[in-house]
């Protein structure tokens, strides 16, 4: 099924990642993150699937292993991929960061996938937090469950007058997970569980055969050190935000000095337009990259992905649109010359579109620091 012709890294420990991932962050709106409506993102995944995709990138906090997981094991049910021949990423949230909590939080988020382990477990950022007092855990599931319970009752009568419960099942679903995810940067507070402690605990979820390999996102220069010093499993993978705008030369070279594979999230950078922001930068019809894509009579995203894929950087990709799914993929049949990739390079501003500033204080932060830190995750300019 698809095409065959992504090639692999081959990881650390002899294991391999297929060098191109979908991304199934389907982003936030000011209500919280977005939720994927009508099962899109399962039978996004499927057509994944058939066009040879066999890399999927999601974390705890995304909301969508549920349906990520659907869509591969239907894939799976109908023969047209083995476990073996997927590579699925998933990203522990800072809220588990006690080595405790770990392996159980791997553990749940498994079962929403309905998978027995994960080819690779990140650790998503550096920071742990703890959700604030004013709203515990606890109240928030019996907050939860009473709203279920009462949103059940209704549809019960609803079905039995009308039969039709899409509308009520989606109001349902949209409250579970509104209230699951009622998380903005004042919902926490800071934890100074120090991130060695956490890497325990993915270390743990190896040798439990949970987790296939284990791997750090978000993390800087110091901090990667610091793990690959301490730790007794070496990290497989960093993933990083990495697009024309910021383009990490240092941190990738190190990374990739040490053997680790590094996977690029938001390569289109300021390419296209994401959760309705249009940031500044590059555009699909910038003239510099249009002239390298006609070259190769490519597009100007397949360019930048190329981009990606010639500085041996695995792009994570996001798209819920079936033409741009294959458009992602068709990406390695040709390649950059040295001079284009240079001439690529130089859009680079250190330019952070991932810039959740208003943990700064945060001993733990990666990031330099902002004057105005800013209430969203995105920076606006
Ligand atoms: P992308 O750079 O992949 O951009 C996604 C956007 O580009 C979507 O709006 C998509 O729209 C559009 N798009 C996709 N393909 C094309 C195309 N060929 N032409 C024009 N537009 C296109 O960035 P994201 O920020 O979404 O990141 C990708 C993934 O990286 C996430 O899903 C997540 O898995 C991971 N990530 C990890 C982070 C971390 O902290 N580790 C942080 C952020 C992201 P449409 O769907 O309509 O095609």
């Amino acid at each position: 099924v698809g095409q065959t012709n992504v090639p692999k890294y081959k990881l650390n420990n002899g294991r391999e990642m297929p060098a191109i991932a979908l991304g199934t962050y389907l982003g936030h709106d000011k209500s919280g993150m977005v939720r994927s409506v009508n099962k899109q993102l399962r039978d996004v995944v499927m057509q994944a699937i058939d066009v040879g995709y066999r890399h999927f990138d999601t974390a705890e906090i995304y909301g969508t292993e549920e349906e990520l997981g659907e869509g591969v094991r239907r894939k799976m049910e109908e023969g047209a991929v083995r476990r073996e021949e997927l590579f699925i990423t998933d990203k522990l949230w800072n809220t588990h960061h006690k080595r405790e909590q770990v392996v159980p939080s791997l553990r749940e988020s498994l079962c929403k996938m309905g998978l027995s382990y994960i080819d690779l477990f990140l650790m998503h950022w550096p920071m742990g937090l703890h959700l604030r007092d004013w709203f515990p855990r606890e109240r928030q599931e019996q907050t939860l469950d009473g709203i279920c319970t009462r949103v059940l009752v209704v549809r019960e009568i609803f079905f039995t007058c009308t039969r039709n419960t899409d509308v009520l099942q989606q109001v349902l679903m949209a409250l579970r997970f509104r209230l699951q995810t009622a998380i903005t940067s004042e919902d926490y507070t800071h934890s100074d569980v120090d991130f060695m402690e956490t890497w325990l605990g993915l270390e743990d979820a190896v040798r439990l055969g949970l987790a296939r390999n284990i791997g750090v996102s978000n993390f800087n220069k110091q901090q990667l050190e610091r793990i690959l010093r301490e730790g007794s499993i070496r990290p497989a993978a960093l993933q990083i935000e990495v697009h024309p705008q910021i383009i990490q030369t240092e941190l990738v070279q190190l990374a990739q000095r040490h053997q680790l594979v590094v996977m690029g999230y938001s390569p289109f950078g300021s390419l296209v337009t994401r959760y309705g922001i249009k940031f500044p930068g590059p555009t699909i019809d910038d003239p510099t990259l249009v002239a390298i894509a006609r070259r190769h009579h490519k597009t100007t995203p397949q360019v930048v992905l190329r981009w990606l894929v010639d500085r041996n950087v695995v792009p994570v990709t996001k798209t819920v649109n079936p033409s741009r799914l294959k458009e992602n993929i068709d990406i390695f049949d040709f390649e950059l010359s040295a001079r284009e990739i240079e001439i690529i390079n130089k859009f680079d501003e250190k330019t952070r579109y991932t810039l959740p500033s208003f943990w700064q204080t945060h001993a733990y932060y990666p990031f330099e620091k902002v004057d105005n830190p800013s209430a969203d995750p995105f920076i606006k300019h």
